[in-house]
């Protein structure tokens, strides 16, 4: 959105031609001023061009497209979040069914995806889909971004095929570890998809793969830990982030994340108590798949892979 926003924009326009909509709106969080204004900029461009309004290209087909800024909420990336925060409402997920492909925005039927999705439509579009498909992997074609932070020499974003190597994008193209760091794990998919220990790294970055390992693809967003970085801070800044998003509709997630934050920071201040990891474990068990939106689950995977995969270092600091 940030180098090429007419890409989005352009995949926008075919995506739209195609289903005969006539009103888009890109959803995008509110911090992210210097995006907007860049959107805002692109679609100026677009309609002096002619791409944009009215009888397109003299085509007969209109459409609006309006970047909309919500007001920074996590929650309003889950779809029928982001319709409420779209409608001018507080951004709580909707029960589904009814799905936004036949009830969605204002009652309308309604296409909700995401940018990288529709980047990619026009290239598919230009070289055709056994191109994209060959990209990647037979079920997972294309290319993906991925966002590499953490304890590595180059972070930064990288785009490539699915199906590359976990290993190779840290240590190839992000550079490797920074100096004098050792790997302990890596989270890789977005703070949402479950820890992997250095020994499990060696996969291929395709939803399938990741899903055997116990993990997921998710947003593409990964975060390398080194062996000096303590696990139970990853827990805390994990279990700190979800109960503060809990949009707070089901009991499960509002209250089993902040229960699961309060023994957390219990741990941290050195007053953990033996059984605290087992408490966290049984929390985190009864949010995963007892709510409303995937939040609950994104929540309570992490944090029972941490708790599972690191039991021993959470429970050193235990008072017996
Ligand atoms: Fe809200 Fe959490 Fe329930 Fe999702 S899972 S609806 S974020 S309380």
């Amino acid at each position: 959105m940030s180098r090429n926003p007419h890409l989005l924009l352009e995949g926008i326009l075919i995506t739209c031609f195609c289903v005969g909509i006539h009103n888009a709106f890109i959803y995008i969080r509110g911090e992210y001023e210097f995006v907007a204004r860049r959107l805002e900029s692109a679609l100026e461009e677009a309609r002096s061009q002619g791409l944009l309004g009215k009888n397109i290209l003299n085509s007969g087909f209109d459409l609006e497209v309006l970047v909309h800024r919500g007001a920074g909420a996590y929650i309003c990336g889950e779809e029928t979040a982001l319709l409420e925060s779209l409608e001018g409402k507080r951004g709580n997920p909707r029960l589904k069914p009814p799905f936004p492909a036949s009830i969605g925005l204002f009652d309308c039927p309604t296409v909700i995806n995401n940018v990288e999705t529709l980047a990619n439509i026009p290239g598919i579009v230009q070289h055709g889909a056994e191109w994209f498909v060959g990209l990647g992997r037979p079920r997972d074609g294309g290319t993906r971004l991925f966002g590499v932070s953490g304890k590595v020499r180059n972070p930064g974003l990288y785009e490539m095929p699915v199906g590359s190597s976990l290993r190779d994008l840290i240590f190839e193209q992000a550079g490797g570890m920074a100096e004098g760091k050792e790997l302990k794990a890596v989270i890789p998919g977005g703070m949402s998809a479950p820890v992997l220990r250095a020994d499990e790294i060696d996969l291929p970055l395709d939803g399938d793969s990741l899903t055997e390992a116990g993990s997921m693809l998710g947003s593409g967003g990964v975060i390398v830990i080194d062996r000096d970085t303590s696990m139970l801070e990853v827990l805390r800044i994990i279990v700190e982030f979800y109960a503060h998003e809990s949009c707070g509709q089901c009991t499960p997630c509002r209250i089993g994340t902040s229960w699961i934050r309060k023994i957390v920071e219990r741990i941290s201040r050195g007053e953990g108590r033996p059984g605290d990891v087992d408490e966290i474990i049984r929390l985190a068990s009864n949010i995963q798949g007892k709510t409303l939106c995937p939040l609950g689950d994104a929540a309570a995977l992490p944090i029972l892979a941490i708790a599972r995969k690191f039991r021993v270092e959470l429970e050193a600091p235990l008072k017996v």
